[in-house]
C-alpha cells in the first residue's frame, strides 16, 4: 500500500482497493482519486502510463500482454482496472506481472522530489510488498524498445471467466531462439524460470524430448504453496505444462 501524503491512498479503478475496504482489511483516513490524472492515462510507444486501464490494454497492447488483460475479471473490471494498480497490489497472482518480468520492463515511479525506474526484478519485494516509496506513486512501466516477436500468456483457474490464476505465464521467443519464461501466482512475486530458459535457447528447434525436459525444469524452478486456490503439486504441474504448450505455440 502506497500513500501520496500522509494517510492518504492513491485510488485508481478500484478493483483491489475497494474490495479490500469492504472486507475491513484496509480503513484508509483519506482516498486520493487519480482518475482525473491525465498524465498516468498516457500511452507513448512503449511507455504505458499506470492508468491504462485493461480495456485499453486489451486492444492495443503487445500480444501476451493483450491476452493477460483479456482474462481479467469481466468486461466492468476491465474497464476500471489499471495496470498500475495491478503492479502496486503486488498480488502474486496479479495477470499483468508475467508479460512484465519476461520483457525485464522498468517500473517508473514519481514523487514530489523527482522521478526514477525501478528494474521489474527489484519492484517487488515480497507478497504485497514493493519498492514503492510512501511518497512515490506508480506513473508507468516501460517496455523494452524491441519486444520478441513470438510470445504468449496462458492462465490457468478453476473456471474459464472471471477467474484469479491458479498459475500464470508468458514465454516469448526470439528469432534468435533466446527465450523466457516468467510465471505467477507459484512464488511470492513473479519469477522467471532460469534454468528451463537457458536449457531451451540453447535448441533452435527443440525436439520433444527438449520440450519435456523444459516442462521438467520449469516444473522444478516454481516456488508454490498450497493454498485455498490450489495444492502445491497441482501449481508444480501445472506450470511445466502450461509454460511448455506456450513455447509450442511460440514455435509454429
Ligand atoms: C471481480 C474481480 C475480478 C478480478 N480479476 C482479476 C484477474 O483476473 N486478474 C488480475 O490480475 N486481477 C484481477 N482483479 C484485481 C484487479 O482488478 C486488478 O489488480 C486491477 O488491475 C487493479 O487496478 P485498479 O486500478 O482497480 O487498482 P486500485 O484498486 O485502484 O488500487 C490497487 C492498489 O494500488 C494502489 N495504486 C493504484 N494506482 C496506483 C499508482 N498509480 N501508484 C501507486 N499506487 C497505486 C492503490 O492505493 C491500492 O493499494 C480482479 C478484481 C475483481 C474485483
Amino acid at each position: 500500500m502506497s500513500a501520496v501524503s500522509e494517510g492518504a491512498v492513491p485510488l485508481a479503478g478500484g478493483t483491489d482497493l475497494m474490495v479490500e475496504v469492504n472486507f475491513g482489511t484496509t480503513r484508509p483516513d483519506y482516498v486520493v482519486s487519480l482518475r482525473r490524472v491525465d498524465e498516468l492515462r498516457e500511452w507513448d510507444g512503449h511507455r504505458i502510463g499506470a492508468g491504462v486501464n485493461w480495456r485499453r490494454i486489451e486492444r492495443n497492447g503487445p500480444r501476451a500482454l493483450a491476452q493477460a488483460a483479456r482474462t481479467v475479471g469481466s468486461p466492468q473490471i476491465r474497464n476500471a482496472g489499471t495496470i498500475g494498480g495491478n503492479i502496486a497490489t503486488a498480488s502474486p497472482a496479479g495477470d499483468g506481472h508475467p508479460f512484465l518480468a519476461a520483457v525485464d520492463a522498468e517500473v517508473e515511479l514519481v514523487s514530489p522530489t523527482g522521478r526514477r525506474r525501478v528494474a521489474w526484478d527489484d519492484f517487488f519485494t515480497g507478497v504485497k510488498t514493493t519498492a514503492l516509496g510512501a511518497d512515490e506513486l506508480v506513473a508507468a512501466v516501460i517496455l523494452p524498445d524491441d519486444l520478441p516477436e513470438r510470445q504468449e500468456f496462458g492462465k490457468v483457474g478453476v473456471r474459464n471467466a472471471m477467474v484469479i490464476s491458479t498459475v500464470c505465464a508468458v514465454v516469448t521467443r526470439g528469432d534468435d531462439g533466446v527465450t523466457t519464461v516468467a510465471l505467477g501466482s507459484v512464488a511470492p512475486t513473479p519469477m522467471r524460470a532460469g534454468r528451463a530458459e537457458t536449457m531451451i535457447s540453447a535448441f533452435s528447434r527443440p525436439t520433444k524430448g527438449d520440450l519435456a525436459e523444459f516442462q521438467r525444469l520449469v516444473s522444478a524452478e516454481v516456488r508454490p504453496i498450497t493454498d485455498h486456490r490450489s495444492t502445491e503439486d497441482y501449481r508444480r504441474h501445472a506450470s511445466g505444462v502450461l509454460a511448455r504448450r506456450l513455447l509450442e505455440r511460440c514455435l509454429r
